[in-house]
């Protein structure tokens, strides 16, 4: 049946290259569009697919990291994306690292090469329009945190409304081993800690007048990241970095995120100001930053942020950020298997539904593919297991409280439990991700087993 079958792809990058050559092999006709062929975007420098913007690593392979069960996942999919990395791979440890140019081009090849797939130039502005002009049953959109003016304003108008984002606010991530919590107090704010029994969510930095002064003095001055051509600094009021927030007035955060409000201590005194960490994970080993996004440069970040008690020795898993990106809010307008609520014939795929990151758009063009493809031949679409990486990707865009991009870790995916000799364990974080690993390939291979293994080999 899938031979009857034609699908128009938006957007020849990560997700778009895999959905269409995932499709192409199972029969289905593809038409894939592309507009960097005719004018190339801000960000590209090259005409060919599946270009790697920035840095040319697709992270670890490792099997017990969270990019490496991704990466396993894909592979039983088929992805063309690890494919041409294999071939392409370039020496870097445990990561999967490529010759970007290489890479572009051998991914561009294969989608050339193959039969079943007909590239055209064009920058679509109206996906609607490519069912009758080219005959297709379905559509998937997959053209990137770039998406180009014409449809991000169709995708605005038409399906997303106030859930449509310009700009990714990054706050910055701790290590939750490497505070010193004697500086620290738990509590939430307005929640007498006597009277609650529940663990506070927040661990709250106090500051006094002049530890407060100094600080967003700090932030003010700091060295801050130029914003690139295609990058208007256009901020939403209700996430502007911190430090704008400090040049503004040197009051002006003490408003804001480090208000300090309803943060008493135990002895029922306030600080002035108040920096919060809210836990970033399930496993409850990091914490970010709470309203941080920032526009200091790294080093910069390291400087400022080590300056605030607690922090001296703080070991950053992430540092905060302000770039462009385009993304849904997948929670309000999609369905779990990617289709648009209001156009169930059109599916989104990669970063612009709200993962990040080169592996996780490319896996997140396959779960599309994949959905696209049961419902053309009218299989059933299974819900992934949220053990698996793919599944917990999917569910975290659609259960996020907050539409915060996001790319695969630990943290997304159901805690492990500890035997209590593990919870002993000097190593336990490591043996954490181990289990978690290995319950995530078992029960993905289990799934695969049963629902895709008949249909797709
Ligand atoms: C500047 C920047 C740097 C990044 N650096 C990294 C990094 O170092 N590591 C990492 O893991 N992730 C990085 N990302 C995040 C993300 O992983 C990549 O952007 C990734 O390429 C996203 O994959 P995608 O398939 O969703 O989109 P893309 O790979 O961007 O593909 C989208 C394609 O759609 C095309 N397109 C857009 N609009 C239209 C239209 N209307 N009609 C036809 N075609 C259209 C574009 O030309 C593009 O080729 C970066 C993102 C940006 C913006």
């Amino acid at each position: 049946m899938a031979d009857k079958m034609k699908v128009a792809v938006i957007g020849a990058g990560l997700a778009g290259s895999e959905a269409a050559y995932f499709l192409a092999q199972r029969g289905v006709s593809v038409f894939l569009f592309e507009s960097k062929t005719l004018a190339l975007g801000p960000a590209q420098s090259v005409k060919t697919a599946c270009e790697l913007v920035c840095t040319n690593s697709l992270k670890s392979a490792a099997q017990a990291s969270a990019h490496g069960m991704l990466k396993l996942e894909m592979e039983k999919f088929g992805s063309v994306v690890l494919k041409a990395a294999k071939i392409t791979c370039v020496p870097a440890g445990s990561a999967l690292a490529v010759d970007r140019d290489k890479f572009s081009q051998t991914v561009d090849q294969m989608l050339n090469e193959h039969e079943l797939i007909t590239r055209i130039e064009k920058d679509v502005k109206n996906p609607i329009e490519l069912f009758e002009s080219y005959g297709v049953n379905s559509v998937i959109v997959a053209s990137g945190p770039l998406t180009n003016a014409g449809l991000s304003s169709w995708l605005q108008s038409e399906i997303c409304g106030e859930d449509f984002f310009f700009y990714d606010a990054i706050a910055p991530v701790v290590d939750a081993d490497t505070l010193d919590y004697s500086k620290l107090y738990f509590k939430d704010r307005h929640v007498d800690p006597k009277e609650s029994e529940n663990v506070a969510d927040y661990l709250n930095i106090p500051l006094d007048k002049t530890q407060y002064d100094e600080f967003v003095k700090n932030l003010t001055f700091a060295e801050k990241v130029k914003p690139k051509n295609f990058e208007k600094e256009i901020f939403f009021e209700s996430c502007l970095p911190i430090d704008l927030m400090a040049e503004r007035g040197p009051e002006t955060p003490r408003f804001g995120p480090m208000r300090p409000i309803g943060l008493e201590k135990e002895d029922g005194h306030r600080p002035h100001g108040v920096v919060q960490l809210r836990r970033e994970n399930l496993l409850g080993d990091a914490f970010n930053l709470v309203g941080f996004q920032t526009r200091l440069t790294y080093p910069e970040q390291l400087r400022v942020l080590r300056k605030l008690p607690g922090l001296e020795e703080a070991k950053f898993l992430k540092l905060g950020s302000v770039h462009r990106n385009s993304f849904l809010n997948a929670k309000k307008v999609l369905n779990w298997d990617l289709s648009c609520k209001k156009f169930p014939s059109i599916h989104f795929a990669g970063q612009m539904i709200g993962v990040e990151g080169y592996s996780e758009s490319a896996a997140m063009g396959l779960y599309a593919a994949m959905s696209v493809y049961c419902k053309l031949t009218k299989e059933e679409f299974p819900q992934f297991p949220v053990e698996s990486a793919m599944g917990a990707l999917v569910n975290y865009i659609m259960t996020s409280p907050k539409p915060v991009p996001s790319n695969i870790n630990f943290g997304l995916l159901p805690p492990v439990t500890l035997t209590r000799e593990q919870r002993k364990d000097k190593k336990r974080k490591i043996v954490k991700k181990l289990l978690a690993a290995d319950r995530g390939k078992d029960v993905f291979d289990q799934f695969f087993n049963k629902h895709f293994d008949s249909v797709f080999n």
